[in-house]
């Protein structure tokens, strides 16, 4: 994972916030613009077994998803409810296919039920969100709205009411 967070999220939100992070705010800088360049940062992220590639299709479904990650982000940040943008990454969580799974000595856990690699991403990114959601930590995860910033950061303020990353809050 990149080290370079302003904010960086307690436990598994980081991953979300690395995933989110990938789109930077100069326009040329995406890491995962091309099939191949999102399937090198999703290997160096342990998500994709070195073998594996992505499809066209894949390629496709995983901007999508973290476009709505972004926008749900920027949703926490302006601290109001957007059913559109909620909406959205349901449908695009949903690829991750996620199952109970209950083993002999009954341990539970979320899993994904397709065999392809691509659903295995897509579910662990959705059981991130879960986690943090469980603990509480999901809706400070928020994008700056410093200017041409839009990073993802994470909120640790006593109220929950910051709306900008470390490097853009003293200049309001
Ligand atoms: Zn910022």
């Amino acid at each position: 994972m990149p080290a370079d967070h302003p904010n960086p999220a307690p436990g598994p939100l980081r991953l979300i916030q690395s995933f989110a992070s990938t789109r930077g705010t100069v326009p040329d800088s995406d890491a995962l613009r091309t099939r191949e360049e999102a399937a090198a940062w999703l290997h160096k992220a342990g998500l994709l077994p070195p073998e594996a590639g992505l499809t066209n299709s894949e390629h496709a479904a995983l901007l999508r998803l973290r476009d709505s990650i972004r926008e749900v982000l920027a949703a926490h940040t302006r601290g109001r409810r957007d059913a559109e943008s909620a909406a959205r990454l349901t449908k695009a969580l949903a690829d991750g296919r996620l199952v109970l799974t209950v083993d002999p000595a009954s341990a539970v856990q979320l899993a994904s039920a397709a065999r392809a690699s691509y659903p295995h991403v897509v579910a662990t990114f959705a059981v991130a969100v879960a986690d943090s959601a469980t603990s509480g930590t999901w809706s400070r995860l928020k994008a700056c709205t410093g200017p041409r910033c839009g990073r993802a950061f994470y909120d640790d303020s006593p109220a929950s009411d910051s709306r900008r990353c470390s490097t853009h809050v003293a200049r309001r």
